[in-house]
């Protein structure tokens, strides 16, 4: 029996986490859910929305599924990613058939966004100029202008270290071998934009071609820009694709859209010793409440968290299912074009699986 610590978060983070709560105990597989306190109710109750006990209990789980955040559970994510250091976020972007795809030929998008979740511009570093100004009055950009140029304003901080690029370059060699396994590439592609910041993203882009080269990979570099526009147009060249934080965070929206929508892509975020699962997008305010988000995302998310523990076959044959009924398109949420609600949705999943 495995252990499952389940976070809602908020908005239809509840309603889909829910509906993939109803999909692992409509499939029999042997796993204890908890619902620890968190969110808003644990505000209310605990002062905080993600009191102690509910920390313990996610680190003593097998694994950990959370729903979305939103302004009430902005410290659930914190404290998830941040503080216990999820700093690979792996996004799988896949196309099944009868996802309400945008691409005219959508067929065959098969690839991972592998997002760098722990340093860059996040979790947000900011001051006033002038701060900056008086500490570093030298500081110049490739015109020659310093930071007293501009007058008041504010600035962010970026930061990139060896160890930070090292440790997730190897993450990615490791993700590529195993989808090398599957049949895959075998394919690092890193985004920077090295071209514009040569110090900062230089350094990203300089230890992953060094990482993955070294690990007998083949590698390539594009930046952001070239590499929004080849995510369209391209997207059945990608295997892994290795962005900086920001990079991948705007890229995976995009990407999801490609495959169909935001409410079907998946994520896992892994550190060492340490992994939850939630899917991509997030607490969705205008359609919260109604009962017709997409629960695709998450049950995705739950198959990645079954393979994560050890119930690989499941989580194959969840993902089959979720396929399945895709292709069917008897049972789709609306922003797929259907009029199914969350839950029915869930549960033509769990008939599927049932089924297989
Ligand atoms: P947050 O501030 O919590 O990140 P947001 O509104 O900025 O929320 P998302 O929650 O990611 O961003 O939503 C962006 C858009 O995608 C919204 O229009 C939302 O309704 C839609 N969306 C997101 N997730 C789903 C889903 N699971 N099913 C259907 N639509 C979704």
């Amino acid at each position: 029996m495995k252990t499952i610590v389940v976070l809602p978060g908020e908005g239809i983070g509840i309603e889909v986490v829910d509906a993939a709560c109803e999909v692992l105990e409509g499939i029999g597989l042997p796993l204890k859910i908890l619902h620890p306190p968190q969110g808003a109710a644990a505000l209310k109750e605990h002062g905080t929305p993600i009191p102690e006990e509910t920390k313990r209990a996610a680190r003593e789980a097998d694994g950990v599924l959370f729903g979305a955040a939103g302004p009430s559970s902005s410290q659930v994510v914190s404290w998830l990613r941040w503080e216990m250091e999820a700093y690979a976020g792996v996004r799988p972007v896949r196309f099944f058939r009868g996802m309400h795809s945008p691409l005219v030929d959508p067929d065959g998008i098969d690839y991972v966004i592998l997002r760098e979740n722990s340093q860059d511009l996040y979790p947000g570093r900011e001051g006033d100029l002038s701060e900056l100004a008086r500490v570093m009055p030298d500081l110049a950009d490739k015109t020659g202008r310093t930071i007293g140029h501009f007058g008041a304003g504010r600035f962010a901080v970026k930061v990139v270290t060896p160890a930070g690029v090292e440790r997730i370059a190897r993450f990615a060699v490791e993700l590529a071998r195993k989808r090398q396994a599957l049949g895959k590439p075998g394919k690092v592609t890193c985004v920077t934009k090295s071209n514009v910041l040569p110090k900062s993203d230089g350094l990203f882009q300089q230890i992953s071609e060094r990482v993955v080269r070294d690990a007998g990979l083949e590698f390539e570099h594009f930046h952001v820009d070239d590499m929004a526009r080849r995510l369209v147009r391209f997207p059945r060249a990608m295997d892994v694709v290795l962005c900086m934080n920001l990079y991948g965070d705007i890229l995976s929206d995009l990407a999801a859209e490609t495959a169909g929508g935001l409410g079907l892509a998946p994520s896992g975020c892994f550190g060492d010793g340490w992994a939850y699962f939630e899917s991509v997008h997030g607490s969705a305010p205008d359609i919260a409440g109604q009962g017709i988000a997409n629960p695709t995302a998450t049950i995705l998310s739950a198959a990645m968290m079954l393979d994560h523990i050890g119930l690989a076959t499941e989580a194959q044959r969840l993902q089959n299912a979720v396929g399945r009924v895709y292709h069917d398109r008897k049972t789709l949420t609306p922003d797929q074009g259907g009029s199914a609600t969350t839950r029915a949705m869930a549960q033509a999943v769990a008939a599927a699986y049932r089924s297989a």
